[in-house]
């Protein structure tokens, strides 16, 4: 049994649209607008192994770190706010230093234990929980405004240079 998790964007609304393969899914529903997504899952799907996106049918994917920009956002907000907080009370250096190496650390860190989350090129379709991300490749830059521009079809093929 596989993990594998997939997030779709609704068509219609842009919404975030999570499902896990089943054999017999021919949509997937988006809760916001309760619009359908035709999906099409096969054997490989049901094994966590990603090949074929469910959702367009490319075969053109890559894999990156699946941080959460918020987190990141979050840390530096609160960072920046407790460097005014210590100026304020006066306590200033070394504290309003330490505090900002102690979230650079921090941030280093949580971008080393993330995990990888697999992104279809066409349609931006995510999948994490991939059995097979040793053949999926990083971002191909190149093959994403090939893809995206001129609507190329790499077949599974990946560009290298
Ligand atoms: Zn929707
Ligand atoms: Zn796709």
């Amino acid at each position: 049994m596989s993990n594998l998790e997939i997030t779709l964007t609704c068509s219609e609304c842009g919404s975030g649209v999570h499902v896990k393969p089943t054999r017999d899914a021919e949509n997937a529903q988006c809760d916001v607008c309760q619009n359908l997504i035709p999906i099409k899952f096969n054997e490989d799907h049901m094994n966590g192994v990603v090949k074929d996106c469910p959702c367009c049918g490319r075969k053109d994917f890559y894999k990156q770190k699946d941080f959460n920009r918020k987190i990141g956002v979050a840390l530096f907000v609160f960072g920046a706010l407790s460097v005014l907080v210590f100026e304020f009370i006066g306590v200033g250096f070394p504290w309003n230093y330490s505090v900002f190496l102690a979230l650079a650390a921090l941030d280093i860190l949580l971008y080393f234990f993330v995990p990888l989350v697999v992104a279809c090129y066409k349609c931006d379709t995510l999948f994490r929980g991939v059995s097979n991300i040793e053949d999926i490749h990083g971002f191909n830059h190149e093959m994403h405004d090939r893809i995206v521009y001129s609507d190329h079809d790499f077949k599974g093929e990946q560009l290298d240079h």
